[in-house]
């Protein structure tokens, strides 16, 4: 299917629409969700056009999921969080909302309750 430029992603990487962002480079960038599953619930999107993971090009593909790494070690550290949960959706059938590629880091500690 062809990319909506319109989704609410691509607004943020155009800086039409805030968001609170927790890293940038030239590929990538990371920001808090506005609808956490739990505390430092972060998402992390490439810059490059794309509805899944599947869409981008290697490149792309590379650079969102080393920026996934950085953060998730971060978010661990700076939440002192037990485990971190990462999870990527390609798809309105896989439970996809945001039609633009994006990954989502989690951080669980023991007990919390699984809210996605
Ligand atoms: P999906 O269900 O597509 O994997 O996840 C989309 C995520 O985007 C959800 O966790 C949702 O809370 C988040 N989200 C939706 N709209 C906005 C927004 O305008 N700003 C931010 N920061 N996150 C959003």
């Amino acid at each position: 299917m062809a990319y909506d430029s319109t989704n609410i992603f691509a607004k943020i990487l155009r800086g039409e629409l805030p968001c609170i962002s927790v890293y940038e480079d030239e590929a990538t960038l990371a920001f808090m969700d506005i609808m956490p599953q739990a505390d430092g619930h972060v998402l992390v999107i490439p810059k490059e056009a794309g509805e899944t993971l599947m869409d981008l090009s290697p490149e792309a593909a590379s650079a969102v999921v080393r920026t996934t790494q950085k953060l998730a070690r971060a978010v661990k550290q700076a939440l002192n969080a037990e485990g971190i949960f990462v999870c990527q959706l390609n798809g309105a059938a896989a439970g996809q909302t945001v039609p633009h590629c994006h990954f989502h880091i989690i951080p669980r500690s023991g007990g919390d309750p699984m809210r996605i």
